[in-house]
């Protein structure tokens, strides 16, 4: 069973979901406070509109108003005919009650201040004055003028020009009073006006710096955004692709345990499966080169380092030979001991073949009851020494069979040296044909094989010890 996975430190799923989080709240706190910058303004700019201005342009109309109300009253001393009294006392009138409905616009726009009040009482003052003059001029009228009056009427005339006089100074005073509260009206106006306008500028430069905030933390948010991405992401799985390509596993990375990240744990994963991978590989490939019987190496495994062999040797000029070994009347064995009896003499003999070879020679199955040996560095007398030990060995021992009995048992053996530009093949050919000849010869023993070039010379039929 497989353990379970490790706990993981930090997830790269994770840390670009919180990165996104992070940025949708600059995002969404940007556009609340850019609403918000938005609706203040919205809200200066109704006051401006619907408060300020209507409230200026009426302060305006009331100094305008009271001035022209002052001129038409200036006018009443004046006259000097009842028509032209009339006339008079029409316009003023007339004045007046706009004068009147300008303060009753105020009023009904600001509401019922001490101002309003003031300026009430100041135009009922206005009124009342104007109204006296205003009898006055007619008493002046009615009275006539010129030389023919008599000299009492002339006095009382006289009386009611100054009374017309006074009172049209007081009409001057009291417009003169709405005319400066109407300017102080609208010199305040002005002044809220302009207060308007630099809040107007403080919103703008507070809308722009919030723009730019909200770009410079997108941005910075991005970059680290694409920082995580190519340092935790592209840059790994470079490294993930280059380990699947070279196929070579990070040592390192077995006994790593994986927890930091997704692609931490995969690549340790990977660099697992890649060693059990190799191992595996290694293992059919040591069982694809051994004989299940005696564990040697079999005859692929033989053909493959022989031919490296023999490349080495005409690389190096190091002397080569090669050993064949065939078990004498093997089958007997088998016919009288059973075929696991058999069995059980090829493992011994692979066992005392291997006892007898060098750690640098290699000793393989080659099919049935026969055996190569390839020695390395043996030159012809080393190889027929080496020959001679084996067959000695083997034929001074019995073989112990499942049952407990014991065998004797022999072997042929012919041996080969490598000739300089020989193949494998021919090798191998040459040490049979020597192994062929020492069985001719009686078995139990040792032949060597003539060099390639010199002809084979027939074996002398009545001495066949001679090898
Ligand atoms: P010679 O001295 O001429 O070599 O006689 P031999 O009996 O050894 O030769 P032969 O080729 O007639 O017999 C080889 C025998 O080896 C035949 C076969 O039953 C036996 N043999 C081949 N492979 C195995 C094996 O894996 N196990 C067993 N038990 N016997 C095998
Ligand atoms: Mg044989
Ligand atoms: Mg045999």
């Amino acid at each position: 069973m497989r353990d379970s996975a490790p706990p993981l430190r930090g997830s790269v799923r994770v840390r670009l979901r919180r990165f996104s989080q992070l940025m949708g709240a600059v995002v969404a706190l940007t556009i609340a406070a850019l609403l918000a910058c938005h609706l203040w303004l919205q809200r200066s700019a109704v006051a401006l509109e619907e408060d300020l201005l209507p409230h200026w342009k009426m302060a305006q109309q009331l100094y305008s108003d009271a001035r022209a109300l002052s001129a038409q009253a200036t006018r009443l001393p004046l006259a000097l005919s009842e028509g032209e009294l009339d006339t008079v006392r029409a316009r003023v009138a007339s004045q007046m009650q706009l004068l009147e409905e300008d303060l009753a616009r105020l009023e009904a726009h600001t509401g019922l201040t001490g101002d309003s009040a003031a300026l009430a009482l100041s135009i009922a003052k206005l009124q009342d004055a104007i109204a006296r003059a205003s009898s006055a001029a007619s008493q002046r009228v009615a009275l006539g003028w010129g030389a023919a009056l008599s000299l009492e009427v002339s006095h009382e005339v006289n009386a009611l020009r100054r009374i017309e006089r006074d009172l049209a100074r007081l009409v001057d005073e009291q417009t003169v009073v709405l005319s400066s509260y109407a300017s102080a009206l609208a010199t305040d106006s002005e002044r809220l006006l302009d207060s308007q306008r630099s809040a107007f500028a403080l919103q703008r430069w507070l809308q722009t710096l919030l723009i730019l905030f909200a770009g410079l933390s997108i941005g910075l948010l991005l970059m680290a955004q694409s920082r995580l991405l190519e340092r935790r992401l592209l840059r790994r799985i470079d490294q993930l692709r280059q380990t699947m390509a070279s196929g070579s596993v990070d040592e390192r990375l077995l006994h790593a345990d994986g927890r930091d990240d997704e692609l931490d744990a995969m690549q340790v994963e990977l660099a697992r499966l890649l060693n059990r991978l190799t191992e595996q590989n290694q293992a059919l490939e040591q069982l694809a080169a051994t004989d299940t019987l005696t564990r040697l190496a079999n005859r692929r495994a033989l053909h493959e380092r022989l031919a490296l062999e023999v490349m080495r040797q005409q690389r190096y000029a190091q002397p080569l030979s090669l050993l064949a070994i065939d078990i004498d009347h093997f089958k007997q064995v088998n016919d009288t001991w059973g075929h696991a009896a058999g069995d059980r003499v090829l493992q011994d003999l692979a066992q005392i073949l291997c006892s007898g070879a060098r750690q640098s020679d290699l000793v393989a199955r080659y099919g049935g009851e026969e055996f190569i040996v390839v020695l390395p560095g043996s030159p012809r007398e080393g190889a027929e020494a080496m020959a001679e030990h084996l067959r000695a060995r083997v034929v001074a021992q019995r073989f112990s069979l499942p049952g407990g009995a014991t065998v004797p048992v022999s072997i042929s053996i012919g041996s080969a040296t490598l000739a300089a530009g020989e193949s494998a093949d021919s090798l191998l050919a040459r040490a049979d044909a020597a192994l062929y000849r020492a069985k001719h010869l009686g078995r139990n023993r040792v032949c060597l094989a003539p060099e390639p070039s010199a002809p084979e010379a027939a074996p002398p039929p009545e001495a066949p010890a001679a090898c």
